[in-house]
């Protein structure tokens, strides 16, 4: 539901456009007719829908995307006190978010075929797990760091909740745990000496 909440938030600037060309007789007035504008916010739906699969749990790009619009849309609120009318204010906010993630688009996919792989020599298992060199880095993702590191989420506790400095996570299933190593004190994985978990999950040398 959030999801779907998001990415309408996304379309709306092109309801505005659509509204403000209409009323104010705008250049494209003539070319955009109602069922070209719902031709373009299905499209973007479904391209955003593409996007967001397979991201569960962790955040949805739509809802990132969101949260950087309504950042812009504050920061871009000084133009209205320059007597900028609200569409174009509605308008630019959302412009500048689309020029923000193509930015940070291009350099994360530079980096991703440079530095980042010099840097850590795990980072192609690492991109496996789901991790998203920007989207799971940038602070537009409200997630907590658990979920970004490792895209997956805890069990519900029933008797023993694990303390909060507790920070690696069983493989299998998912509760916290005090080391990276050793046998799962909810699960009792590792206690075989079975590691089929963790390479499905990270990849590597058993
Ligand atoms: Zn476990």
């Amino acid at each position: 539901m959030i999801n779907i909440i998001a990415r309408l938030f996304l379309i709306s600037p092109l309801w505005v456009m659509y509204f403000f060309h209409q009323t104010h007789d705008g250049p494209a007035h003539e070319e955009m007719d109602f069922s070209t504008l719902l031709m373009f916010s299905g499209g973007m739906f479904l391209l955003l829908l593409w996007r967001d699969y397979g991201r569960a749990p962790r955040s949805s790009i739509s809802v990132i995307v969101r949260n950087m619009a309504m950042m812009f849309c504050v920061v871009c609120s000084i133009f209205l006190l320059f007597g900028m009318p609200w569409s174009m204010w509605y308008m630019s906010a959302h412009a500048f978010t689309w020029f923000f993630v193509l930015c940070q688009k291009i350099v994360s996919t530079v980096a991703s075929n440079t530095i980042y792989p010099m840097m850590q020599s795990n980072y192609k298992d690492v991109l496996k797990t789901g991790w998203h060199p920007y989207w799971d880095t940038t602070v537009f993702n409200f997630d907590s760091d658990l979920i970004k590191n490792g895209g997956f989420e805890e069990p519900v506790y029933t008797n023993f909740v694990p303390p909060a400095e507790w920070e690696f996570q069983c493989p299998s299933c998912g509760a916290r745990q005090q080391t990276n190593f050793g046998v799962c004190w909810n699960c009792n994985y590792g206690a075989d000496g079975d590691d089929t978990a963790y390479l499905e999950r990270w990849g590597g040398e058993s």
